[in-house]
């Protein structure tokens, strides 16, 4: 047999992608990532699939393909082996750090390796590290289960003094740092824990052989892959942008892959099915904000999704030209701190840390680490009450419980993330609307009104800018690198492609289907 590439999740939806690429007895996934949509069909916040059920619930209701490639540890006796089919797997492909793409990695069998970026493996452990745990998000290191003695269709956790967490191996695309070995080394737990390897990947730890290409998303680290086959070259492009900071490194990725005479090319199609066709930039988002931080006197608070360290970083520009200091939750603090093991860049210092309301014995352990070594700097509710005007509190809906204690008067909440796009998310914002009316705080990059007892939401363009290429952008992508076959991935809308791409090979696949090459 040749070169199979099946498709098992996320062709039409926004992530959740699992493909699975297999050629002449070899195998990788170019990603694993968890379907929000499909999961919330059956699941919501306080509704959840059973830890102590292993893989049992996921695979029945169909959310993970049918593939032994699960570890043995969170198969419970009442699921058999049997239904799972033998593949070839010996590695996953990681193109970055967000949960739709990685986020059912920790319940893969330990022995398959990892191949991301340095930052990626970076951010993945710190997500892990100061998580609330759940057995998918096992990624870089994980807790061991059993089946108990009475029960052997439950499943429970081994002892944390006898079983250290063992760590999956990694392979990144260049060299890990002392700093990042040493990060890497141990885990902010009580159990011990034996660290998987985490090396520069050379040619024959590829389970194929493949370049890699760092590329603009809105997570650093991200990468896209070009896995070469005896069937020819297999391009993927993950998430991009062509704006953003690292804008050129994604053109450069696209240079080099149009030079392969690539047989496919699997492309994210993210705002196909959007309206916004327009491009702001971060620096657009700096000007923005600073502009809305410059005509407040009072509080500010800067609202944006946790794992998009770039846009910290540009709050915390727009801090030190308006003479404020940026106030950072616990968990921001853990990952500027775990950011510098790649980049050797010290942003930690340059914060406050927020010091929430809770008792000390209370306090994980990662998070005492933190309020440890940025003692001098860690900052109390009341100290922002008494001078409000001195700050800018990165702070998202999550967080928002704690402006109880500072009790605001006034002041911007600068929404600098990216719009409600389900009816959940909308709900969301409303309830931050109630929050900021209660605040008497002026919400800046949307608006609520009411007509006629209906809810409307806007949000305002330039306070957040898309971690995706605008659709004309990969249109010109596409024609570029010029494959011979097109699978859009990561969409809504896949026939946007088909309609402007006519004569181009493009492949309208549903979950499951498989292509097979030579
Ligand atoms: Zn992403």
């Amino acid at each position: 047999m040749g070169t199979t590439l099946t498709f098992y999740d996320g062709v039409d939806t926004i992530g959740g992608t699992k493909i699975h690429l297999e050629s002449r007895g070899r195998g990788i996934l170019l990603d694993f990532g968890q379907n929000f949509k499909n999961e919330s069909n059956f699941y919501e916040e306080y509704l959840k699939p059973r830890s102590t059920r292993g893989i049992y619930d996921y695979f029945t209701l169909g959310l993970l393909p049918p593939l032994d490639i699960y570890r043995e540890d969170l198969i419970p006796a009442d699921l058999a082996r049997k239904e799972l089919k033998a593949v070839d797997l010996d590695g996953v492909l990681v193109t970055h750090a967000h949960m739709d793409h990685v986020g059912y990695i920790g319940l893969l069998k330990r022995e398959i390796p990892i191949f991301s970026s340095p930052m990626s493996a970076a951010i993945l452990k710190s997500i892990q590290d100061t998580g609330v745990g759940g057995v998918p998000r096992e990624i870089a290191y994980m807790k061991e289960r059993e089946r108990t003695e009475d029960e052997d269709r439950v499943l429970k956790s081994k002892s944390y003094r006898k079983t250290p967490s063992s760590g999956r191996d990694f392979y990144l695309t260049s060299r890990p740092s002392e700093e990042l070995l040493d990060f890497w080394s141990d885990t902010p737990s009580r159990r011990g824990h034996e660290a998987g390897k985490l090396s520069e990947v050379n040619e024959n730890d590829k389970p194929l052989p493949f370049q890699w290409f760092e590329v603009s998303h809105s997570i650093y680290g991200a990468t896209a892959y070009c896995v070469k086959t005896e069937d020819g070259w297999i391009v993927y492009t993950g998430d991009l942008r062509f704006h953003g900071k690292k804008g050129d490194k994604t053109k450069k990725f696209v240079k080099e892959a149009s030079k392969l005479n690539a047989k496919v090319l699997i492309t994210e199609g993210t705002r196909t099915g959007r309206e916004e066709t327009e491009n702001e930039t971060e620096e657009d988002v700096y000007q923005n904000c600073l502009t809305a931080t410059e005509s407040e006197d009072n509080l500010v608070i800067g609202d944006f999704s946790p794992r998009n360290l770039e846009r910290l970083e540009t709050f915390l520009k727009i801090a030190e030209k308006t003479g404020r200091k940026l106030v950072a939750t616990t968990k921001d603090g853990y990952a500027l701190d775990s950011l510098r093991c790649v980049d050797g860049v010290d942003r930690a210092s340059r914060v406050r840390v927020y010091k929430d309301l809770t008792v000390w014995k209370r306090r994980r352990k990662w998070e005492k680490q933190v309020l440890e070594k940025f003692e001098e700097q860690t900052i109390d509710p009341q100290e922002i009450s008494k001078n409000p005007g001195q700050y800018i509190l990165c702070f998202s809906f999550w967080d928002i419980k704690n402006l109880l204690d500072i009790m605001p008067e006034g002041g911007s909440y600068i929404y600098s993330t990216s719009e409600a796009y389900t009816e959940e998310q909308e709900l969301d914002v409303e309830r931050l609307w109630e929050w900021l009316q209660f605040f008497n705080l002026k919400a800046v990059g949307f608006e609520l009104r009411k007509e006629n007892g209906e809810t409307k939401l806007d949000f305002k363009k330039g306070y957040h800018c898309s971690g995706h290429a605008a659709p004309d952008e990969l249109l010109r992508m596409i024609e570029e690198i010029d494959p011979e076959i097109v699978v859009p991935v990561h969409t809504e809308d896949p026939e946007f492609f088909s309609e402007n791409l006519e004569g181009r090979g493009v492949e309208i696949l549903q979950d499951g289907d498989r292509i097979e090459l030579g």
